[in-house]
């Protein structure tokens, strides 16, 4: 699973944004080419979250497509599909770009620590 690896990255970011404060949710964006499953992220984000300010934060996922262009038709377009195949030949022959992000989009704090509202 390698949602773990990536996981580790994403609690890193968040623990330095959070500086301390505790976390009930967090949103990460991940380009379709890092191939991430919504439910292994959260399993995975939990469990390397275990003991930290971020533990039992909600993981919300959003997957970034990437740009499919083919070399056989000339389709160029979006993809959710890791796989560079092109949607309307079929072909192989199709060149990837994007969909590589990682980032950490937004996160939410647990109310109760959250400070004075103005
Ligand atoms: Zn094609």
């Amino acid at each position: 699973m390698h949602e773990f690896g990536l996981c580790e990255g994403v609690l890193e970011a968040v623990r330095r944004r959070a500086a301390g404060r505790k976390v009930s949710a967090i949103r990460v964006r991940f380009g379709v080419r890092h191939a991430v499953d919504a439910e292994s992220l959260s399993q995975a984000f939990s469990m390397v979250a275990e003991g930290t300010e971020a533990a039992g934060a909600a993981v919300d996922l959003v997957t970034v497509p990437a740009r499919v262009t083919c070399r056989g038709c000339g389709y160029s377009g979006q993809t959710t599909d890791p796989l560079a195949i092109c949607p309307r030949c079929g072909s192989a022959d199709a060149e990837i770009t994007g969909g590589d992000e990682m980032v950490l989009e937004s996160i939410s704090y647990a109310s109760a620590d959250r400070g004075p509202v103005p």
